[in-house]
């Protein structure tokens, strides 16, 4: 056992004060920072504030994207989600056990988190930890120097390399301590907790369902489309994409793929519409109708071009003015579940 460790590091105040109070010890920090499509720390991303923070405490940091193995873990959870699709208990069970292969990888010898007893409830909680050192191989490897104290000592501790006496007892989800414990540690330029993870909102879980049932063989697009736009599944072989701005729009386009359905209102200010599956000629009129509906033409008859993605070549497709209304109230009711 040696002075080196990995710390899983998501840049938020806890992980940089977990590893403040390591460096203090003389332990070498290794930060590993976990990206996926589903975090929503700020506008900049997750590995944007990890970077921010591994810089300001001086540790070397690895930034790993884990998207697509962790779908997986999304669709089929061994221990099943919390109130949306978050499968808390796997994740962290996941990213502990790539914790470990990363520390054998550069010779370290324990992990550290920030992890606070009783902060968050589903893998936070003391029988929570327990499962996930166990299934992850890291029993008595895991030092958590916020916590520590209510925790048996780990092996790190027992070996004397960290001291136990100069860890802390902190628990709960006031945070009281830890922005003291930053103010004592000269930390003073960190995140606000606004930061989170879309699986755990119930109306991105819903979408992250309709993508399991309806896209078995889903694609890292498929993945993004999710987090853009309004969203109608028109039928099981089609969904339709609507950005709500010109960022949306162009998040679209930068998504597309070759075959979807490109839609845009003819000389008028609109959404862009990506309709991606194999839609019959009711739904892709149906389509054209509900992007004429969030468009801001005025015309008795709307005009609306369509493309197959990447071809510049459009046909123009009409639809009334009043169908498209009568589609608007329908959008809301029948078609729209997800915006
Ligand atoms: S909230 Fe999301 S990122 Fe955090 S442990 Fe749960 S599933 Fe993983």
């Amino acid at each position: 056992m040696n002075h080196k460790a990995v710390a899983l590091f998501s840049g938020g105040l806890d992980s940089m004060l977990a590893i403040k109070l390591m460096l203090e010890q003389g332990i070498e920090v290794h930060a590993l920072n976990f990206l996926t499509v589903f975090c929503t720390c700020t506008a900049k991303g997750c590995m944007h504030q990890a970077t921010k923070a591994a810089k300001e405490l001086g540790v070397p940091l690895k930034v790993m994207d884990i998207t697509k193995e962790y779908m997986g873990i999304v669709e089929h959870p061994r221990h099943g989600c919390g109130r949306g699709m978050n499968p808390c208990l796997d994740c962290r069970i996941f990213t502990f056990s790539k914790a470990r292969s990363f520390m054998e990888e550069i010779g370290a010898s324990f992990i550290i988190t920030g992890e606070v007893l009783g902060e968050r409830p589903m893998s936070q909680r003391r029988n929570a930890i327990e499962i996930i050192e166990r299934e992850s191989g890291l029993a008595g490897l895991i030092v958590r120097p916020l916590s520590a104290k209510l925790f048996e000592p780990t092996r790190p501790e027992e070996s004397g390399i960290i001291d136990r006496e100069r860890l802390l007892d902190i628990q709960g989800r006031r945070r009281e301590r830890q922005l003291n414990l930053a103010k004592e540690l000269g930390i003073n330029d960190y995140p606000c907790p606004a930061g989170g993870c879309l699986l755990t909102e119930k109306g991105f879980s819903k979408k992250v369902r309709d993508l399991f049932e309806y896209i078995p063989d889903y694609g890292i697009s498929d993945i993004h489309l999710l987090k853009i736009g309004r969203q109608f599944r028109l039928s099981r072989a089609a969904k339709l994409f609507v950005g709500r701005n010109e960022r949306e729009n162009n998040a679209l386009l930068s998504f597309a793929l070759s075959g979807d359905l490109i839609l845009d209102v003819v000389d008028t200010p609109s959404p862009i519409g990506l309709l991606r599956g194999r839609p019959n000629e009711q739904e892709l009129h149906l389509a054209v109708s509900i992007i004429a509906r969030y468009s801001d033409a005025k015309n008795p008859m709307v005009k609306v071009s369509v493309r197959i993605f990447p071809s510049e070549e459009q046909e123009i497709a009409t639809v009334k003015r009043s169908e498209e209304r009568r589609v608007g109230k329908e959008c809301r009711s029948r078609w729209s579940p997800y915006h």
